[in-house]
Order: structure tokens, then sequence, then C-alpha cells
């Protein structure tokens, strides 16, 4: 499949590589080719620039959002979460139009400092309002609930035994969607309902960034026992 990944940065980095594994076509989307390619400082988790990733894969092309949106029959949203809208604007409402997003943002604000907060919750999503903004897009919301690495190779915990979450409106979308998480490895993904039930996996982040500092890992997940 043509795959876009909007997101240069460790998320956007660890589905690229692996959608590319898989045998897709993927193209990563950022603001600005030339600036992006240009950065040669680590990113604030100490992680290499993106032409340092970039040479290690070379099948994973690099484009503006909109470049990257047009070619592409599905995307993902890896951008943060406060831009999301943004990026997705400058990706261009038509090139968006009767495709699948798959939403891993999550709507952080650090505005004042860590733990950040949420800027919207409970009684809305960053997930609806991606959907709201943009009515023919198919969101599914999914994988912002574990760390990019697991996100793409789950059976690197555990032996991949435990869980991950879907919302979305359309049937054939998270069909599609929980196809590729299990392509990835996953093996209990969770069909939350619609698109408003991204609230309660956006709402698992303020105990996973607290499970991540007493635990002092990213590698861990839910399982959800029954
Ligand atoms: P990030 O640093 O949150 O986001 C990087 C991306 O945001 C870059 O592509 C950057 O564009 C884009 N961006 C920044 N400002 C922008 C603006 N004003 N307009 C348009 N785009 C802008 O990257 P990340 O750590 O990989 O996280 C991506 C998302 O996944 C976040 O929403 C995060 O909450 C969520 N998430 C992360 C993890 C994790 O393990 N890190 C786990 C679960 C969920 P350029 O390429 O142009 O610089």
């Amino acid at each position: 499949m043509k795959i876009a990944v909007l997101g240069t940065g460790m998320v956007g980095q660890a589905l690229a590589a692996r959608l590319a594994e898989l045998g897709h076509d993927v193209t990563v989307g950022t603001r600005d080719v030339e600036v992006t390619l240009a950065k040669k400082d680590p990113d604030t988790m100490g992680n290499p620039p993106y032409a340092t990733w970039a040479h290690a894969h070379p099948q994973v092309h690099l484009a503006t959002y909109a470049e990257a949106a047009a070619d592409a029959q599905l995307l993902v949203n890896a951008t943060s979460g406060n831009v999301s809208l943004a990026a997705l604007q400058a990706a261009g409402t038509e090139n968006l139009a009767g495709k699948i997003l798959i939403d891993i943002a999550n709507p952080l604000d650090f505005s004042a400092g860590f733990p950040p907060s949420l800027f919207v919750k409970d009684t809305d999503s960053l997930g609806e309002q991606i959907q709201a903004a943009f009515p023919r897009l198919k969101v599914v919301k999914a994988l912002n609930t574990l760390t990019a690495a697991l996100m793409v190779n789950p059976r690197n915990l555990a032996d991949g035994d435990h869980t991950v979450f879907v919302s979305g409106n359309d049937a054939d979308a998270k069909k599609t969607v929980i196809g590729l998480l299990e392509s990835f490895g996953h093996t209990d993904v969770i069909d939350l309902g619609d698109i408003t039930t991204a609230r309660g996996s956006e709402m698992l982040l303020p105990i996973w960034l607290r499970l991540m500092g007493v635990l002092n890992t990213p590698t861990f997940n839910i399982k959800v026992v029954r």
C-alpha cells in the first residue's frame, strides 16, 4: 500500500521503518524537506537527526505534507498533538478526502512543563477534532497508548501479550487498520467503538506518563485481562 507517515519524530520514524520493512511504499511528510534534512542535532529525547535515520532507510521517501498525502492511499498522523490540525491543513483537505488516517497523536500540553496536561479531554478528544475538521477523512485512533518501538514491534515485550485499542466511525477503515496492527504483531486489538471513544485512550496518557516515571522505562503496556 502507498502510505504517508506525517511526522519525522520517533513515532514517524518507527512507523515508516516498519511499514517499509513489511513491503509498503512509504513517504514521510514534513513541513520543509530541506530544513528537515539539514538538522544536525539529536531531538530532545537524544534520537539522531532525521537525515541520519533516512540514510539507514533509503527506501523511505521524504516529501512535504501535501506531496506525501497526495500520493497516499492511507495516512498516519505522527505529529505533535497541538499542531496536528495545522499539519493536516498543510497536507490539504482534497489530498485527505476519502482516505484512512491512523491518528497516533496525543493532545499533550507541555506549556507548564512536565508532566504535560491534556488540552482536550473528557467531553471531546483530538481524534474527534480531526474527524470534525476533515469530515471526509476516515480517522482511526490507534497506537497512541504505547511507546513508538512497541507500536511496531509488540513482540519485543511479553511476546506481544498486551493490548491496543482502535476508535473510529468507519467499520471498513478500522478493519484495514486492525489488519496493519496485526501485521506488526499485535494480537489483542480492542475496537472501542466510534471516534468519541478516543477520549478514553487519550485520557490514558496521564497514567501512562506517571508509569513511565516510576518504572523508569517507556517499555511497558496495558493488558486487558478478561
Ligand atoms: P513530535 O516531536 O511530537 O512531532 C514531530 C512532528 O511534528 C514533526 O514532523 C514536525 O514537523 C511536526 N510539527 C511540529 N510543529 C509543527 C507545526 N507548527 N506545523 C506542522 N507540523 C509541525 O514527534 P513524536 O515524539 O514522534 O510524536 C508524534 C506524536 O505521537 C505526538 O502526538 C505524540 O504525543 C504521539 N505519541 C508519541 C509516542 C512516543 O513514543 N514518542 C507514543 C505515543 C504517542 P517537521 O518534520 O517539519 O519538523
